[in-house]
Parts: structure tokens; sequence; C-alpha cells
């Protein structure tokens, strides 16, 4: 989370970046038969949070392996646009041996693709860039960690 803080705070330096606890129960969205849970229903428990901290967007991060209904899987979700977004390490970890610059990169082009929605970027054709939406960790992997010209152009400069 450290690591992560301080890569969102190098890529979009007019935020201010916070971590804040206490760590969400997501339980209610646990479906026992999947064993893997509803990301949506957490989008909904973190925009109860967002109320009680008054912060204007909270991206959770969870080990927890989420999927929405129709997908076997999904890295992360958020409203489109909105304040929450949640972006799940599960399937991020390399599966041979455990290399913490792989993972971390990872996590970093997830968790700015989810905040790109959050500020409003629908998904991009281009595979290099950020917006991208990822099926697999391949994709994951060729996408760059940024957006790409036209996307910056959407957002109107982060
Ligand atoms: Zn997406
Ligand atoms: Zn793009």
């Amino acid at each position: 989370l450290n690591a992560l803080k301080t890569k969102l705070t190098e890529k979009y330096p007019t935020f201010e970046i916070n971590e804040i606890g206490p760590p969400l129960d997501a339980e209610e969205a646990h479906d026992s038969l999947r064993n893997q849970y509803h990301s949506t229903r957490i989008l909904a428990i973190l925009e109860q949070r967002v109320r009680a901290k008054a912060v204007d967007m909270l991206l959770g991060i969870t080990s927890h392996d989420l999927y929405v209904p129709g997908m076997n899987f999904v890295f992360g979700e958020s409203r489109l646009p909105g304040p929450v977004a949640i972006v799940s390490t599960h399937r991020l970890n390399p599966r041979s041996r455990f290399k913490y610059a792989l993972f971390q990169a990872r996590v970093v082009k997830e968790a700015v693709h989810e905040i790109g929605h959050m500020l409003g970027l629908m998904h991009c054709e281009k595979d290099e860039c950020v917006m991208y939406f990822s099926q697999n960790l391949d994709d994951t992997d060729r996408k760059r960690s940024d957006y790409c010209s036209e996307c910056r152009y959407r957002l109107g400069r982060v």
C-alpha cells in the first residue's frame, strides 16, 4: 500500500492521497459457492464510506478474488464516473516465483485504470494505454501505466 501510495502521488500530483482505515469488512459481498467476492456489492460498501469519511474518491484495494455476474473474474471495478472503485491483487501475483517489481507494476496499472474510470474515462482500444480492458495478465503486462494522449486529452489533464 505504501508503494502504491507513492506511485499514485507521483502520477496525480494535484491529488491529496491518504490511506483511510479501518480495513473494510466485505463478507456481505462473499459468494460461498464461487468463493469469490461480488465487486459491485463492495462498491456499495465503499460508497457508504465515502459519505462517512467525506472524501472525493475512494479506491479500495483487496486481496479477495472479485467477480461480476457473467464474468469469471475481474481485476477491478469502478463507478463510471463516480467516487468509488476497487482493485483486486488476487490474480496479479506472478505465479511461478513472487516478483515484487512485476506485482507492483500490475497493481499500479490496475489502480490507474480504475481511477481513470472514476474520472469518467471509458475503455481505450489502444492496447498500450492503461485504459485498455485487461482480460488477462498479458493484457495488463503489455499496457503502460499511463493514459494515452487521447485519454489524457479527454481527462482534461488530471
Ligand atoms: Zn475498465
Ligand atoms: Zn487511451
